[in-house]
């Protein structure tokens, strides 16, 4: 039986990247999405086309009842949890923090903070030894936000990817003798949709000087740290939080 992967916000972006390659690495897929549903089952066709297991599931992770029926359907789609990928995020307008509204903040932090914390609970009452889990590993998908902080643009964002950052640290150590492994990818400016979402599509390219490598990132290079992270041959890192992000 193969390993299983459930990938939050898998259809497109760094999440459809980290999807085709832990695919090639042999694990079958669940991605999940909140809207695009098109969007999602193309991936999984192409999934499939390489003779990949895959499916498509709606969830909005800042549901944690939404959480558990995507992973039970996870379960019953393609068989026991190894590794859990809490990419699904959103950023919010160019703004200052006085100008936010309460309910953007309270999106912000249910989507990208307590969204990762509902699908860490529901992957470790599958994974974790004392759950008679087999083990497994989590990575999750911060951002350089956190240590830069954003001003002036969305300093809620970086502050909920903050939260990403120290649960990482906390979790690791919490289940470090439960056989399941926590990371999280710390990505800077990668060329995917979420700019538009936030009404900048400009922004990776207009912000590329700023990058010491001077360009933005592709979604791809985020899902290679991912691959490694997951994989055999990061076996005693735990805790970890890797930038990929041109050096900035
Ligand atoms: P993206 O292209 O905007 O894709 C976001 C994905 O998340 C989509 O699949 C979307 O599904 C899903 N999603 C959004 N809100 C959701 C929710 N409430 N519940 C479930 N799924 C939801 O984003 P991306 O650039 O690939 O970013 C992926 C992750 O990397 C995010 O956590 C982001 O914060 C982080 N990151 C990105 C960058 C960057 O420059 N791109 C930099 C640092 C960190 P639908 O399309 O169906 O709504």
């Amino acid at each position: 039986m193969a390993d299983v992967a459930l990938i939050t916000g898998g259809s497109r972006g760094i999440g459809a990247a980290t999807a085709h390659k832990l695919a090639a690495a042999g694990f079958a897929i669940c991605v999940s999405y909140r809207t695009d549903r098109a969007a999602a089952d193309s991936v999984v066709a192409a999934l499939q086309a390489t003779n990949a297991r895959a499916v498509a599931v709606q969830a909005d992770v800042s549901d944690p009842d939404q959480v558990e029926a995507l992973f039970n359907r996870c379960d019953a789609e393609l068989g026991t949890l190894s590794a859990l990928i809490n990419n699904a995020g959103m950023v919010g307008d160019k703004a200052r923090l006085e100008d936010m509204s309460a309910a953007r903040l309270e999106r912000m932090f249910a989507v990208n903070s307590l969204g990762t914390l509902f699908c860490c609970q529901a992957a470790i009452r599958r994974m974790a030894a004392r759950h008679g889990g087999r083990g497994g590993s989590i990575v999750n998908v911060s951002s350089v936000a956190s240590r830069i902080g954003s001003p002036a643009e969305y300093v809620d964002y970086a502050a909920s990817k903050g939260a990403v950052d120290t649960l990482t640290l906390g979790l690791a150590k919490e289940l470090a003798t439960e056989r399941v492994r926590v990371n999280a990818v710390r990505p800077g400016i990668i060329d995917t949709d979420i700019h538009a979402s936030g009404g900048q599509p400009d922004r990776a390219e207009r912000l590329s000087p700023l990058i010491p490598m001077q360009r933005p990132g592709i979604a791809d290079e985020v899902a290679s740290a991912i691959e490694w992270l997951v994989s055999a041959a990061a076996s005693y890192t735990t805790g970890a939080i890797l930038d990929v992000s041109g050096g900035r």
